[in-house]
């Protein structure tokens, strides 16, 4: 085999695209990993889009799969469930599961990121290249354009693999677009655009709020999270409308944004020293879903993570999701010499549904976070659902523990058994305003006859 047929090319140095290099370079291929961004290990950077990040056991498993599990555990934060905040302050914690081990992870993306490239530094013909963009891609040749960021510089290099994880607004992608015929692609944005604050450590290090929870602030049309790090302050995160009555272009002086915390985020207000800077200063994101098809063209490019299949953030998947592509992409390359046409097709095919599961499912967990949270019918059937798992585990996970919990479950079969327990959940609480209230023959029944 020729050294060429041992190289892959992959875009992108983020969370998706170290991962997957260390993977392929633990089986022997020889990696070049470019980014387009200066080493964020010796420059002082942003790492991108939110300063940390839910880690969940799709993520966990893809990386024991390189063995970087542990090493990832010592930066993560457990957090057993949502607290939800009120108007006055109160706080209710709802668990994620109900067992001990179902927790999910507060990570920060930098650290996260830097951990990675560390590890794809130290394999054996794994080489990364900062600072150089891929400006093109030639599907016909497999060339890629490459331009150096400080000299603007162009190269050409020749490829025989390339895997593009150069996330959501992927170049690969573009280059694609142009190159494959009836090429489908759709992005779609929310009304909503997120900002990140911060709620600093305590002047002896300490937490202000509860470490080992995702604290939430539900409004119905929009909601605020926290999250937890490591140095004992939380990333705070507002999601809101861009525009209307209650929406950022509101906000324009110091005194709006101070009324709008005072009246919504009371608890949270005096935690929050340099609000009005942090505001002012911090972009607003924005929110959206990338779906498209083809991922590959032949055996020669495929797009992965993001750059595939982006997602909003609101189940805490897209990175999940980016690093279970690279664990699946691993188990079905085989061989010295594999046919990658054949692997990428395989890939597609296997991973195209659950992607697009995940991004529906992420869509309608905003409606969730920032509004059934505190409805009544909503705890009450979530409450019955915890029932019903403990009572018939092999027939009923509630869907966000299939999701979060549950690896081994595929999203677009956690979507498809998720909509029929909701059904199931309907019926059963329909007529009852308790959990004692429930029936368990007739449970026990619809168990049987619908799941
Ligand atoms: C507010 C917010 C919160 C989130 N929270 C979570 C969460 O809790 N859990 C979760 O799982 N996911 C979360 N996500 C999603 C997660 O951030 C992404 O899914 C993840 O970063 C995707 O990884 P990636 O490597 O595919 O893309 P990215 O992380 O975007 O990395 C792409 C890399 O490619 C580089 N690049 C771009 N263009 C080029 C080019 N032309 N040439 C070379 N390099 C290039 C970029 O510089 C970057 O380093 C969140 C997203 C947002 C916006």
């Amino acid at each position: 085999m020729s050294s060429t047929g041992r190289k892959i090319h992959v875009l992108g140095a983020g969370l998706v695209g170290p991962l997957m290099a260390v993977y392929l370079a633990r089986k022997g291929f020889q990696v070049e990993l470019i980014e387009r961004r200066p080493d964020m290990r010796k420059t002082d950077i942003a790492a991108g889009r939110s300063i940390n990040l839910a880690l969940t056991a799709r993520g966990i498993r893809a990386l024991k799969g390189v063995r970087l599990a542990e090493e990832v555990m010592k930066i993560a934060i457990p957090m057993k469930g949502r607290m939800v905040h009120d108007r006055e302050g109160h706080t209710q914690l709802q668990p994620y599961g109900q067992k001990p081990e179902e927790v999910i992870y507060a990570v920060s993306r930098g650290l996260l990121n830097m951990l990675l490239l560390d590890a794809a530094e130290k394999c054996d013909g794994l080489n990364i290249t900062f600072n150089r963009r891929c400006a093109g891609y030639d599907e016909k040749t497999g060339a890629l354009t490459l331009q150096d960021e400080g000299t603007g510089a162009q190269e050409t290099v020749e490829t025989n693999v390339v895997i593009g994880a150069d996330g959501a607004w992927s170049a690969l992608r573009k280059s694609m677009m142009g190159a494959v015929e009836n090429f489908s692609y759709a992005q779609d944005f929310l009304d909503y655009g997120y900002k990140e604050l911060v709620i600093p450590s305590a002047a002896d290090g300490g937490f202000l709020m509860e470490k080992h929870a995702l604290h939430i602030w539900p409004h119905k049309s929009f909601m605020m999270i926290a999250l937890p790090n490591t140095d004992g302050s939380f990333t705070v995160t507002l999601f809101y409308p861009y525009k209307g009555e209650n929406s950022f272009e509101k906000l324009t002086m110091e005194a709006e944004v101070t009324a709008f915390f005072s009246e919504y985020f009371p608890d949270a207000l005096p935690l929050m020293p340099g609000l009005t800077q942090d505001f002012f200063a911090n972009p607003t994101g924005a929110l959206v879903t990338v779906k498209c098809r083809p991922w590959h063209i032949g055996g020669k490019a495929l797009l992965l993570g993001d750059a595939a299949h982006a997602i909003v953030p609101f189940f805490a998947q897209g990175m999940n999701s980016g690093f279970e592509d690279c664990a699946i992409l691993n188990a079905m390359i085989e061989g010295d010499n594999p046919d990658w046409q054949a692997v990428f097709e395989k890939f597609s095919a296997a991973r195209k549904p659950d992607t697009d599961a995940i991004a529906d499912m992420a869509v309608e967990n905003f409606t969730e976070m920032r509004d059934s949270v505190t409805d009544p019918r909503f705890l009450l059937k979530k409450k019955v659902g915890f029932e019903i798992e403990r009572r018939w585990p092999e027939k009923f996970i509630p869907r966000y523990s299939m999701v979060i919990f549950h690896d081994e479950i595929p999203y677009a079969e956690a979507r498809r058994r998720g909509a029929l327990q909701a059904k199931l959940l309907e019926k059963l609480c329909a007529d009852i305003d308790s959990p004692d209230d429930v029936d368990w023959r007739q449970a026990e029944k619809l168990v049987g006859e619908m799941l």
